[in-house]
């Protein structure tokens, strides 16, 4: 039985794109293991891979404020990302990364369960919606398959953008409404919630 915690041992060995050779930690993620929301990211930064902890910087610090503004804390959530170790320098991370390390993400939604996921940037957008703008997807929240996706600008860019910082700020406001309104939504899907070979469905519902 695969579990959170077998995904890191796994993460810890793996090899199987270019990063792990400049990685000093890997970042499998962590959190709330069946919590209601799961956070996913782009990859780890310098701090990150220096504690082998998701959203340890400055980038982290406004995270927590945000988690912090609708009364929740990192405990609460699960954090991940697309790619479990630094890219050198913070580039982007290349598409055969991402490839390689999808096989971790997608087994940690199966096993966290999340009633919502919130996508922090482009890349954890492109997860779900390739090919849309985060001009065109944020703040909207979608539905993928069995899952409810909630796109938002990646907190990073509200750390060289004031008008960025106030636009995740509302985003994130919105988040509490979107949870009740799931929690009491009759028609979620909850007999298969694990199920995402459904065919794509993707409704804009608020
Ligand atoms: N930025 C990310 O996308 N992920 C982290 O873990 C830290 C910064
Ligand atoms: Fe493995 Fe992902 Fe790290 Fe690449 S980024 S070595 S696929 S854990």
């Amino acid at each position: 039985m695969e579990s959170l915690a077998k995904i890191a041992l796994r993460v810890a060995e793996c090899s199987d794109c270019s990063l792990h050779r400049s990685r000093t930690k890997p970042v499998p993620g962590e959190g709330n293991n069946s919590a209601e929301i799961m956070l996913i990211g782009e990859g780890p930064g310098a701090k990150e891979d220096q504690e082998g902890r998701p959203f340890v910087g400055s980038a982290g610090q406004f995270l927590d404020q945000l988690l912090n503004s609708i009364g929740l804390n990192r405990l609460d959530v699960f954090i991940a990302n697309m790619v479990k170790c630094r890219p050198p320098n913070n580039r982007d991370p290349f598409p055969e990364e991402l490839q390689a390390c999808s096989k971790y993400l997608d087994k940690q939604i199966e096993l966290v369960n999340p009633l919502l996921i919130v996508t922090l940037g482009r890349f954890s957008l492109s997860r779900f919606f390739p090919g849309e703008t985060m001009g065109m997807a944020r703040g909207k929240l979608r539905q993928y398959k069995s899952r409810y996706i909630f796109p938002i600008m990646h907190p990073a860019a509200a750390l060289y953008r004031p008008q960025n910082k106030i636009t995740i700020m509302d985003d994130f406001g919105v988040i509490p409404e979107i949870l009740s309104t799931l929690r009491n939504t009759s028609d979620i899907n909850v007999a298969s919630p694990f199920d995402e070979s459904s065919p794509p469905e993707q409704l804009s519902l608020f």
